[in-house]
């Protein structure tokens, strides 16, 4: 959520802002409502301040008729007061409504436009694979040796579940120890995340748990929730808490199930693990001082890309167009992995994203950290990245590092948890 003083003070900025990032609001109202806000609240403020003079006068009427004529009118003043304040809650109400919908703001180097507008950025150390056979896509290799079953997932929770099996169950695990190893020898404290989480937490860390294109699966009669990404799991962690400076930063890396709607996703290229409704992710968090966040954001996208060269899958990273940031980041950088079984010939496809949320998320979580001999608090900075979802992460390993008969090379530092340095193909 933006600061209301920032946005009345640069309306403009502002709506401009959330126009270039494609996000519908008026920021107009809010201003026409914050002045009206005013008003009643001054009105209500001065009919209480008339209601209880009143009542102090009610000790020295002169007669019982006056007496009774000021509690009438005491009476009255504190009716009129309650109307004035509800009115006021009401417009309070509309206006964090309002203020709610507005993005973060941008970073100066973001490009412009939507989905296709992205800015490369590099690509990673593994060059693309040359095959001199027709490779597989993961689905294929899953069917040769027994990886996954979506028609039994299907039948328990419907489409867009699955089972993993054998190699697959191996190879998930071994991404979750790989990335939790990594991260914890950079200074990450590895978290293990609840898989649900209040209502009120999700829309803290700007998730939108109800309405047509939500991705979140509610809890019915309850104010629970699937969480979609631990980052609202790690968010929330620390809502409400004022944190020491010299505590900052403090790096997370949080595991969890993820459990996504995909509402509105139909139609998109999503064949087998790309794009279901439960995946397992490793993802890091951090709560920082206002200018210790574009550098952990640079550090997140670094991590992300050593945690990809390390398991030799080709990338390239770009640079988020600012139709396509969502509400909390203020700037997003997301690598695509080569997946060559999907589409005609290959295709780039995402498998990691980090965000730099400034103080959006902590703004509406509350989350502030002080400063010893200052007076005051500050809100944090958060961000939140990637580091494995292990459904996509498992496609590129299986589409790159498969072999002529159709066996599968394990990156080498995934070796020592899968147990082998070769999933075979069966004969
Ligand atoms: P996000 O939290 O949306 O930035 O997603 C983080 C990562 O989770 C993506 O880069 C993907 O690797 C993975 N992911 C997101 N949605 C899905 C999905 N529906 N199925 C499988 N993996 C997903």
């Amino acid at each position: 959520m933006l600061d209301r003083k920032f946005i009345l003070q640069n309306a403009e900025l502002v709506a401009d802002n959330a126009r270039r990032r494609g996000v519908q609001c008026d920021v107009a109202r809010i201003v026409h409502l914050e002045q009206q806000r005013l008003e009643k609240l001054q009105l209500a403020q001065e009919l209480n301040r008339q209601a209880n003079e009143t009542s102090k006068g009610i000790g020295k009427a002169k007669d019982n008729d006056e007496r009774q004529a000021m509690i009438a009118r005491g009476r009255q003043l504190r009716e009129e007061k309650d109307t004035a304040q509800n009115q006021h809650d009401e417009l309070e109400q509309e206006i964090i409504a309002l203020q709610t919908v507005l993005p973060n703001l941008t970073h100066p180097d973001v490009p412009d436009g939507g989905e296709d507008d992205a800015k490369e950025l590099g690509f990673g150390k593994t060059p693309k694979p040359q095959f001199e056979f027709q490779p597989l896509d993961h689905l294929e290799l899953g069917e040769k040796h027994d990886l996954f079953d979506f028609e039994g997932g299907a039948r328990v929770a419907g489409s867009g579940f699955y089972f993993l099996r054998n190699a697959a169950v191996r190879l998930d695990l071994a991404l979750q120890q790989f990335a939790i190893q990594f991260l914890s020898d950079k200074g990450f404290t590895p978290v293990s995340t609840p898989d649900l989480a209040l209502t009120s937490v999700l829309q803290g860390t700007g998730f939108n748990p109800r309405g047509p294109e939500t991705q979140i699966y509610s809890i019915e009669n309850t104010e629970l929730n699937l969480v979609a990404t631990a980052e609202i799991t790690l968010g929330g962690m620390m809502s409400g808490q004022t944190l020491d400076d010299t505590d900052l930063p403090i790096r997370l890396c949080g595991l969890s199930h993820c459990f996504r709607t995909e509402a509105g996703a139909a139609g998109r290229a999503s064949k087998g693990l790309y794009r279901v409704h439960q995946f397992t992710k490793v993802e890091m968090f951090a709560f920082t001082l206002p200018e210790q966040s574009d550098q952990i954001h640079e550090e997140m996208r670094g991590l992300e890309c050593e945690i990809f060269d390390a398991l030799e899958v080709p990338y390239r990273v770009i640079d988020t167009a600012s139709g396509d940031l969502g509400g909390p980041a203020y700037r997003k950088y997301d690598l695509e992995a080569w997946m060559p079984g999907r589409g005609e010939s290959g295709q780039w496809g995402e498998v990691t994203s980090t965000s730099n949320c400034t103080d959006y998320q902590a703004r509406r979580l509350n989350v502030r950290y002080k400063t010893a001999g200052e007076k005051g608090t500050h809100f944090a900075h958060t961000l939140n990245g990637t580091a494995i979802a292990t459904g996509r992460a498992m496609i590129a390993i299986l589409e790159n590092h498969q072999l002529a008969d159709g066996s599968i090379n394990v990156p080498e530092v995934l070796r020592p948890w899968v147990g082998c340095d070769v999933i075979q193909a069966k004969a």
